[in-house]
């Protein structure tokens, strides 16, 4: 079984070829860790698998399930918006810039999506979002408002938050760029605790020593597309390719 299946995928902005035909499966369970230098498309890839961008090309499945379209008489006819948006609580989004709701303190930020895009009963969307919290070790933070937590607070109430609505998936675009380094250790270990406990990841990093000690799987990304792909020390000691090798040159 697959969990998710990126097929062809092609994607252009006006004469840019951004993605030039990727594949890449995901199966439950797995931790995913795609490298690769700026500009190569990462964020795009992961914005077309839920459908934040639509592909022009090919094809994206999460669980058996086509996004952003339905086959109506062998021809795809895009989602409604609200269509949309269900297949999106299926997949969670954690963002460099952790994107959350200021005027929300971090137990209502991690409230909101179960109770307005899930109609969950708030008292249970509530009891769920401290456990959640506890989990990602802040339970003494959940009345606090963002601007009074750390970076890495921060991200990690925005971990928990993608993880509110029980997604299948959760993807990772860079999730500790923003941060000090003293602060980047502390939302590797919730990463690290996500990953032992099953959930099925994606995650975009240039966090080498993650990669090694985390993902199931190393994809390395250039121009547009998967160049390389496989076991971590594989990719990372043993690249096949030149431009892995001098991506990890500078990286590494
Ligand atoms: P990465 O995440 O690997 O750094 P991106 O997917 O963000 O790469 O971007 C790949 C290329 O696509 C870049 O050249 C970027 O400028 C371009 N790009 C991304 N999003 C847009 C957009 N909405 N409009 C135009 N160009 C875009
Ligand atoms: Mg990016």
């Amino acid at each position: 079984m697959t969990m998710v299946d990126v097929h062809g995928v092609h994607k252009s902005f006006g004469p840019i070829d951004v993605l030039r035909g990727v594949d890449l499966t995901v199966d439950p369970g797995e931790v995913v860790v795609i490298l690769g230098p700026s500009g190569s498309g990462k964020s795009t890839l992961l914005r077309c698998i839920n459908h934040l961008e639509k592909v022009d090309r090919g094809y994206v499945r999460i669980d058996g399930e086509l996004i952003g379209y339905r086959l109506v008489g062998g021809r795809l006819r895009e989602l409604t918006e609200r269509e949309i948006l269900r297949q999106r609580t299926h997949v969670g989004f954690v963002f460099q810039n952790f994107n959350l709701f200021p005027h929300l303190t971090a137990l209502e930020n991690v409230v909101e999506a179960p109770v307005s895009a899930q109609r969950r009963p708030r008292a249970v969307a509530r009891a769920r979002a401290l456990d959640l919290l506890a989990r990602v070790g802040l339970q003494d933070k959940a009345d606090a408002y963002p601007r009074r937590l750390s970076g890495g607070q921060q991200q990690r109430v925005a971990i928990a938050r993608a993880l509110a609505l029980d997604p299948k998936i959760v993807m990772f675009d860079e999730p500790t760029s923003a941060l000090d380094p003293e602060l980047v250790g502390e939302v590797l270990e919730v990463m690290k605790g996500l990953a032992r406990g099953g959930t099925t990841m994606i995650v975009v990093t240039h966090e080498v020593g993650f990669a090694r000690e985390v993902a199931d799987r190393v994809v390395f990304m250039d121009d547009g597309r998967i160049v390389e792909q496989g076991l971590p020390a594989e990719v990372l000691d043993r690249p096949r390719h030149d431009r892995t090798r001098s991506f990890l040159d500078k990286v590494l």
